[in-house]
């Protein structure tokens, strides 16, 4: 059934010149007859930088003290949902720090039942609040939200453990599990990996693919590693490709996986910005579909730096809007209002 063996993976992830720009360009073709040259948004509120996890990597992890700790009230939450509609904006994005304690997630469940409400069900919500338990993933679907985002990080279970603490907090078996969960639950499932990471192979992404197919999930997000200095793994940063090859690479992850799952949701995520101005443009002519501007209000988004230099922090929400418009504009693509932008891999099959 799989039109592409390992191999084939790996000689997509290691094309240089002619082959790499062919790669790019049969992966926009198949993105075009697919989906075609359309882009979704989701708003995207970072809800809180609180976090229990110590992920590695991550400048929001709770041993960095160099942050002051923000939670948006429910009152700015609410501005951004109405911000979104205003936009036209069809769904939202709701990211935080992890949390379990059910102070957190009830609050997460009042959040998304009365943006529902308020939105009228206009609204899409997807989530990406961590790992939790089985029943707090059916109390927010139940509330209305109905896509998760969950990154594996790495499918590598050793390589995980390379940039994750080894303790129970940060499981490997225990994040695949919450992945199934919400597979199971009804979600729209998404996952995906940071690229470049140290200690990473191109064995390891083309393995990451396979996983992402397995897993028959609906959506993927993933982007390029961006090394914090604030976080232990800072320590192997002269071992990260070099800014081009690690662009070229989440290129080439996502051109391959455009081939190889035809109908999903693919984010140009920010970070692809962050190494280079039109990273995000780049990542859409490669074969994303899902772009996320920032609602968060401004004043938290220099509080919510997971990884440095992030994009965007000082834009407000309407020049966002009106620059994203410009730049799609620019390689001949259109920005799909007021919709949900439910992923075709996932509606085809329901
Ligand atoms: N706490 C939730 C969601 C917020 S973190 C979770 O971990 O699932 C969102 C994503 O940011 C993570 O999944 C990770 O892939 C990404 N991220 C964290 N640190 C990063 C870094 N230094 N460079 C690039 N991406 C990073
Ligand atoms: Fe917390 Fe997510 Fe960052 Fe890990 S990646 S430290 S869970 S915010």
């Amino acid at each position: 059934m799989n039109p592409y063996t390992r191999d084939d993976l790996i000689t997509f992830l290691s094309s240089q010149g002619n082959d790499y720009e062919q790669l790019k360009q049969r992966a926009l073709e198949v993105k075009k007859s697919e989906i075609g040259n359309k882009v979704f948004l989701r708003g995207l509120i970072e809800y809180s930088n609180i976090c229990r996890k110590n992920c590695l990597y991550c400048g929001v992890r709770k041993g960095n003290k160099n942050i002051l700790r923000y939670e948006l009230t429910d009152d700015e939450v609410y501005q951004c949902a109405d911000l979104a509609m205003k936009l036209g904006y069809g769904s939202l994005a709701i990211q935080s720090g992890e949390r379990n304690d059910s102070k957190f997630t009830d609050k997460i469940t009042e959040l998304v039942y009365q943006t529902k409400k308020r939105s009228n069900n206009t609204l899409g919500i997807t989530l990406s609040c961590g790992e939790q338990s089985e029943e707090v993933y059916r109390q927010w679907f139940d509330a209305g939200a109905h896509r998760y985002l969950l990154r594996i990080e790495t499918s590598n279970e050793e390589l995980y453990y390379k940039i994750h603490p080894q303790d129970a907090t940060h499981d490997f078996q225990t994040r695949i599990n919450a992945l199934q969960t919400l597979i199971n639950l009804g979600y729209q499932t998404g996952t995906g990996v940071m690229i470049g990471l140290p200690f990473q192979t191109i064995e390891h992404l083309a393995d990451d693919l396979l996983f992402f197919q397995n897993l028959n999930v609906a959506m993927v997000g993933m982007g390029p590693f961006i090394a914090h200095q604030d976080t232990p793994l800072w320590q192997y940063h002269t071992l990260i490709p070099d800014i081009e090859t690690r662009m070229q690479l989440t290129l080439k992850m996502i051109a391959t996986l455009r081939l190889l799952m035809p109908k999903i949701n693919m984010v140009a995520a920010t970070a692809n910005q962050t190494l280079y101005e039109d990273g995000r443009e780049q990542a859409v002519l490669a074969g994303a579909n899902i772009i996320m501007p920032n609602l968060t209000p401004n004043q938290y988004r220099e509080q919510y730096l997971i990884y440095p230099d992030k994009a965007c922090v000082g834009d407000k929400p309407m020049q966002c809007s009106f620059c994203l418009k410009g730049r799609m504009a620019s390689i001949n693509h259109e920005i799909i209002y007021n919709q949900w932008g439910d992923s075709k891999a996932y509606t085809e099959k329901a």
